[in-house]
């Protein structure tokens, strides 16, 4: 099982971006890797911030998508985190490059969720999985990646 996933933030602490590999699983790990686990400013109140932090998101998220491009032809499934203002953007990019929704896992906090939902259903992921998780994501994540590499799992 070939898997890929994407988050804004980072999840695994100390691991660079790039394929992991475990015997016939491989995890191509693309995480916030600038040092903090958190890729956005926590700390946004005022409109002017919130709409920074959206920048800085799809900017990240970009950067992310860029690495992941390539060998999405040969990845059997992608996780998403699907967090706050501006995550959105994750959900059109699997679109434009008509990732199927089976291959999709959205795990989604509850922050911005009405947008995010009408996002993922807009773009046709409604049938796709979709995995609650705490804000931000990290430990839901870290159990996926686990999962995926030493097991070769994931929520169907
Ligand atoms: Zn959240």
């Amino acid at each position: 099982m070939r898997v890929a996933m994407i988050s804004y933030n980072a999840f695994v602490d100390g691991e660079r971006n790039g394929w992991k590999k475990q015997g016939d699983n491989a995890v191509l790990l693309l995480q916030n890797e600038d040092g903090s686990k958190w890729g956005v400013d926590q700390n946004a109140t005022n409109s002017a911030e919130l709409k920074a932090g959206a920048g800085d998101c799809v900017a990240k998220i970009n950067g992310l998508w860029e690495q992941l491009v390539e060998a999405l032809p040969t990845i059997d499934k992608v996780v998403f985190y699907v967090g706050s203002f501006g995550a959105e953007r994750v959900i059109y990019l699997a679109a434009e490059h008509g990732l199927t929704p089976d291959k999709a896992v959205f795990v989604r906090c509850d922050c911005n969720m009405t947008k995010k939902m009408s996002v993922i259903r807009d773009c046709g992921f409604s049938s796709s999985k979709v995995v609650d998780c705490e804000c931000g994501g990290h430990s839901t994540m870290r159990r996926l990646y686990d999962d995926a590499l030493t097991k070769g799992n994931l929520p169907n």
